[in-house]
């Protein structure tokens, strides 16, 4: 479908266009393999000379019809699904990185992200800077070094909600020839676009608003198709040289603007695995549908929800970029004028003591280890979450061992205020 309709009307028509008598709901292709009727067909597709499907652990078209669907949502030219946001952020940047490089990492990352940079990534001899992304350009720019690959950030920060300066960080990594990479989780491509502001690739965490529902974990990657990886041949040669596992293809002259996905999908998928299951990204396409209309009732319920939080005597602070008093209110005006998420996170004058407790008498919001679907429910990151991470590194990334985030869901806003009273109220 060519890009002619809005964002609402984008979720429910785009992805899978049936023909005259083909179902009107994306089906499931719920099968391994593909059938061909030639040997020789079959070995052009494993040369990459030409498209089609032959075994799920690489592609699957129900998987395709979906991550088309977030493509076009994101403005973007290619895009793909994973089996998680985790796979997601790893494919992105192992995609462009191998041992011996180096990736610039915004602090206030969701706790998972920094782990798989800052432990795992680094056992496959990838080291990352770490930066607090409200730093200047001057001072952020030391942090990157000649090996230096790409720069990974958040549009809105899990759980610190701290908004990106997104055409700063796109000024920063391109002045230093390495793209962008945005994690738009929280944000959704409903309430911002970053390829706009100038982010190279985008990736998704689709467990969370995107599905909406917490029944599948899913992530997905979208290529901008705008940085031009051939103009820096020495630092990508991963898509500017030949493959030798794919008998000497050079993705970026076969594949153009596609050479980023057309790699993560042809090699890392291959090699690693890691697909989203068909069935999921049916689920995962029947939220899509919703998106706009939850991603509304989240902003609104969440904005009432922090205003009635910010009057009340018992809460010592509330962070969330749509209230004035908030350090991130004009940035998030900015990028995402329409309301950013429905996540909040506050402390009580009680401290973490008083937290437990609080947490503890909600009845309406459930503690889950999930945020950004449906229902609401309450987390503290210092004792789940971000657990691994020691007081300096909870610190860095605007943790507080305080902090309780609540994701506020799409019930009626009076039952959840309700709710937040009763439990409030017999918290010390
Ligand atoms: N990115 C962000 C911003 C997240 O919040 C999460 C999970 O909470 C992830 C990535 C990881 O996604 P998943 O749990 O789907 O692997």
């Amino acid at each position: 479908m060519k890009k002619q309709y809005e964002k609402e009307t984008i979720c429910v028509q785009s992805g899978w266009q049936p023909k005259n008598g083909e179902p009107r709901v994306l089906p499931i292709y719920q099968s391994t393999t593909f059938k061909y009727e030639t040997s020789e067909q079959m070995g052009r597709l494993f040369d990459l000379e030409e498209a089609g499907y032959f075994y799920t652990r690489l592609q699957n078209p129900t998987n395709d019809y979906v991550a088309a669907k977030i493509c076009e949502l994101e403005g973007g030219v290619a895009a793909m699904l994973t089996s998680s946001g985790q796979a997601a952020n790893y494919y992105a940047v192992f995609n462009i990185c191998e041992a011996g490089d180096h990736v610039v990492l915004s602090s206030t990352v969701y706790g998972g992200t920094f782990n798989l940079l800052t432990c795992t990534m680094k056992k496959m001899g990838i080291e990352c800077t770490v930066v607090d992304p409200d730093d200047d350009e001057e001072t952020l720019s030391r942090a990157f070094q000649r090996n230096t690959k790409c720069v990974l950030a958040e549009t809105i920060a899990n759980p610190a909600l701290v908004v990106l300066d997104i055409e700063k960080f796109a000024r920063l990594a391109h002045s230093h020839q390495v793209p962008l990479i945005i994690d738009n989780t929280f944000a959704t491509p409903i309430n911002c676009n970053p390829f706009v502001w100038g982010a190279d690739i985008v990736t998704h965490s689709t467990t969370k608003y995107m599905d909406g529902h917490a029944m599948t974990v899913g992530g997905c990657i979208v290529d901008s198709g705008n940085f031009d990886w051939a103009a820096y041949p020495e630092k990508f040669p991963g898509l500017c040289t030949p493959d030798e596992s794919y008998h000497g293809i050079t993705y970026t002259e076969k594949f153009g603007k596609a050479a980023y996905i057309t790699k993560a999908t042809s090699q890392l998928m291959r090699d690693l695995g890691s697909i989203q299951a068909p069935q999921n990204a049916f689920l995962l396409n029947v939220g899509l549908e919703t998106l706009p209309l939850r991603m509304e009732r989240h902003c609104y319920n969440a904005q009432k929800t922090a205003e009635y939080l910010e009057a009340h005597e018992k809460v010592a602070w509330v962070n969330y970029p749509g209230l004035r008093s908030n350090k991130y209110y004009e940035l998030a005006r900015k990028y995402m004028p329409n309301g950013s998420c429905g996540v909040i996170s506050f402390g009580l004058k009680g401290g973490r003591k008083a937290a437990a407790e609080m947490m503890d008498k909600l009845k309406l919001a459930a503690i889950v280890t999930h945020v950004a679907d449906a229902r609401t429910c309450v987390l503290h990151p210092a004792s789940h979450t971000h657990r691994q991470m020691n007081d300096e590194q909870l610190k860095e990334a605007g943790v507080a061992p305080d902090l309780i985030r609540l994701s506020v869901g799409i019930e009626n806003i009076g039952d959840i205020l309700a709710d937040l009273e009763q439990a409030l109220a017999q918290a010390d």
